[in-house]
């Protein structure tokens, strides 16, 4: 039977693509989802739509001004929807008792403490913002126990093996008869590139993605195959799963979403259109199923499913990853810290495209070993991370 109850749920980070998407589901399902809270950085004229079309009780924007604007901009459409603002209002909107799900959608570490907020708060929590459990694994883990919060994994690859792996797995993993988990990469726009041509990316170059429309930081991430070196990190964490234990198998069609791989020799996998309102509406709905808007799969069309094994000079960040994720302590949130700003300095101009992964690396060993086991110690070491990344991207910057 149904669960003929509303769902309130609060998106974090509800301007972004997953927002974008998860709104597009719940607009779907007015029955079985209110928005309770939607947040942004700093984009207005989105939060102005989103507020008209879906009527949350709070709209968060980080920044003042934004907010300012915001609520004026409300007041004259006559929208009763209340506009808080600053950081601290995002992990309020998060825990709050009348809350159900809230949808983790802030990209890189600011989410982290409205993310682990909601762990706190026993919500169910659909996890997009990977960096927040790269940077906090254990505590996060821990949180979640602790709360007896519903942690569901929106990325899709991580979807895909939460919907192949058995039960059991993280009980057990030894005794479920898993043999691997296969995570399946596209390889991004740059997979056929020489890897001499790949000097002089541009920004917009590294954000044309073959098969997923998504934020620039992770476009660019998808690029290094960074995104699947902290995917590799982020399934660790979710499941339970030693580094050995994952794999990354380059699929350049995005159709199989990831798979598992058994002892028996069954492999067992997830496919589907590459549409992240696909895996949003199975975290929001499971353990049902509910419609998401996204087309069947037409096997016939595609004809061909191709894979590859990851070239580790062409996409060193990916060797960083499972670097970072066998050194443990704060080596991954390190990993994390340093690539958002060698990122955001690529993205800006200021860094070659190549020197990401030099940048990543100079890091990752001028930090010392670092115990993470608080939210503060997290955040001592990002800060402590960044500002040796910052350095390093001087060191390496364009403009000198
Ligand atoms: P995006 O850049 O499109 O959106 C980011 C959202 O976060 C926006 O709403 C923005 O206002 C908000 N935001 C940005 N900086 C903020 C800050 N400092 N404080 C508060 N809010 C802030 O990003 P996206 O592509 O939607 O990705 C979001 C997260 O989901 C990322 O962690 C990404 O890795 C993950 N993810 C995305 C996809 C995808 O298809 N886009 C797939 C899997 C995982
Ligand atoms: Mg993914």
């Amino acid at each position: 039977m149904p669960d003929s109850r509303l769902q309130h749920v609060t998106i974090l980070g509800a301007t972004g693509s997953i927002g974008v998407s998860t709104l597009d589901v719940i607009g779907r399902h007015p029955e079985r989802y209110a928005v309770f809270a939607l947040t942004a950085n700093r984009q207005v004229d989105k939060m102005v739509e989103q507020c008209s079309r879906f009527g949350p009780r709070y709209a968060v924007m980080v920044d003042a001004d934004a907010a300012l604007q915001l609520r004026a901009r409300l007041r004259a459409a006559g929208c009763a929807t209340e506009v808080l603002s600053g950081a601290a209002a995002l992990a309020e909107v998060a825990a709050a008792a009348e809350v159900d799900a809230v949808m983790a959608a802030i990209v890189g570490a600011a989410g982290l403490e409205p993310t682990l907020a909601a762990a706190r708060a026993g919500k169910k929590v659909l996890l997009a913002n990977k960096e927040a459990l790269v940077l906090s694994g254990q505590l996060f883990m821990d949180a979640v126990a602790a709360s007896g919060a519903c942690l569901l994994p929106i990325d899709s690859e991580h979807n895909a093996v939460f919907q192949s792996l058995p039960v059991s797995y993280q009980r057990n993993p030894g005794a479920s008869g898993v043999r691997r988990i296969l995570l399946t990469a596209s390889g991004g726009p740059f997979r056929d590139s020489a890897v001499e041509d790949l000097e002089h990316v541009t920004p917009d170059q590294a954000c044309a993605h073959p098969n997923w429309v998504m934020g620039r930081k992770i476009s660019v991430d998808s690029a290094t195959m960074m995104n699947k070196g902290l995917e590799v990190i982020e399934a660790h964490w979710l499941f339970g799963a030693p580094a050995d234990q994952i794999e990354v198998v380059i699929h350049p069609q995005s159709v199989i979403h990831s798979m598992v791989d058994y002892i028996d020799g069954s492999v067992i996998a997830q496919l589907g259109n590459p549409d992240m309102r696909t895996p949003i509406a199975h975290a929001l709905a499971w353990p049902e199923r509910i419609d998401s808007g996204v087309g069947a799969l037409d096997l016939v069309e595609i004809s061909r499913l191709t894979f590859e094994r990851p070239d580790l000079e062409r996409f060193p960040c990916l060797a960083l990853a499972y670097q970072a994720l066998r050194a443990g302590g704060a080596a991954p949130a390190v990993l994390s810290a340093a690539n958002e700003e060698a990122v955001a300095a690529f993205l800006d101009g200021n860094l070659g495209y190549r020197r990401i992964g030099d940048v990543i690396s100079a890091t990752l060993e001028r930090v010392g070993v670092m115990a993470v086991d608080s939210l503060e110690a997290v955040l001592a070491a990002d800060a402590h991370a960044r500002e040796i990344a910052r350095d390093q991207i001087t060191k390496r910057s364009m403009t000198r």
